[in-house]
């Protein structure tokens, strides 16, 4: 067993009120447990990020935190998405805590995977990956969606752990690494493997969102494993030159071919075939500068290094056992 072990759960919310009751009963009832055990420290907390809902979320976070110092809280200045909250909630935490734990609002992460999670950390482990042992709760559009996201990362050279979102543990060392990535188009999940150090996985069973809706709608999804692609691989632009490599090559033998024609004196036939060439060396033009765009548009974000998070303000008692 380790001796720094005060834990800090991570939770970013997004229009949460309705999740937030239940949540917090459950995350509480799992710290206490722990504590109780001598597995982490009485100055473990919960920490809930609220990214910038409109709803009661943040009233809600400020009364749980006057009621129980276990919870914190960390409000940002406005919406900036799952990933980015995330962060702020690690770098808020990473200053109190010598490991955390990030988990979804919703609980479809299994709490009770923390045990193990704890259990890996202290015999030594750095990150702890909580993976998905099956998606029997996940619609089969959610399952196959999700699915075809790995197998597209995976393919386009991105470093990922199959199935697992963002349910994960890591001691203070892992996420002071990860503030050395500035990247403002962040990718946890592509991120985290390049910190390095050891790392294990914990199955768990997911299970489905006990109350309100998903904020992944299929459009996010995909905007997601854009961004996730783009940032961590460069394989798109090598597909654009293979790709011109090939057009190039089958050009050499259409004008062969023209030649052969022409001598033949058949020029005027072909309206077919040069429609069809008009279109499709058009379209891939487009495309493949539509794919050089996106990569422009990142070095531009980049290039302003902007901030990823605003903190509004903080709640949290850090000493009080
Ligand atoms: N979330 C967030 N900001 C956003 C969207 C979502 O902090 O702009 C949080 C949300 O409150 C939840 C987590 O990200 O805790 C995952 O969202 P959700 O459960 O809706 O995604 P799904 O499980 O359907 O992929
Ligand atoms: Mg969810």
């Amino acid at each position: 067993m380790r001796s720094d072990n005060t834990l800090y759960v991570v939770v970013p919310c997004y229009k949460e009120e309705e999740v937030l009751p239940e949540t917090s009963k459950r995350l509480k009832a799992k710290l206490t447990a722990l504590i109780a055990q001598g597995r982490i420290s009485p100055r473990s907390r919960i920490l809930f990020v609220n990214d910038g809902s409109k709803d009661r979320t943040w009233p809600i976070i400020e009364e749980l935190h006057a009621r129980d110092r276990i919870f914190s809280g960390v409000n940002l200045s406005r919406n900036r998405g799952h990933q980015n909250a995330l962060l702020a909630g690690l770098m808020t935490a990473v200053q109190y805590a010598d490991m955390m734990v990030s988990m979804d609002a919703d609980l479809q992460d299994d709490v009770d995977a923390m045990d193990r999670m704890i259990d890996a950390y202290h015999e030594g482990y750095d990150v702890v990956y909580g993976v998905r042992s099956s998606r029997k709760t996940d619609s089969f559009f959610k399952r196959f969606t999700a699915e075809s996201f790995y197998k597209l990362m995976k393919a386009m050279g991105v470093d990922i752990v199959f199935n697992h979102a963002d349910y994960r543990l890591m001691s203070r060392r892992a996420v002071e690494g990860l503030s050395q990535f500035k990247e403002v188009n962040l990718f946890l999940r592509g991120i985290v493997p390049q910190i390095g150090y050891s790392w294990t996985t914990v199955e768990y069973e997911r299970a489905k969102r006990f109350a309100g809706e998903s904020k992944y709608p299929l459009k996010k999804m995909l905007s997601f494993a854009f961004d996730g692609i783009t940032s961590f691989s460069v394989k798109p632009l090598r597909l654009i030159l293979f790709l011109g490599a090939v057009i190039f090559g089958l050009s050499l033998i259409m004008l062969l071919w023209t030649l052969i024609r022409w001598i033949a004196g058949a020029t005027v036939s072909g309206w077919a075939s040069l429609m069809c060439s008009i279109w499709m060396i058009g379209g891939i033009q487009l495309l493949a500068l539509g794919v050089i765009g996106e990569y422009m548009g990142k070095v531009y974000s980049e290039a302003k290094a902007r901030p990823r998070f605003i903190i509004e303000r903080v709640l949290n008692d850090k000493d009080n056992d």
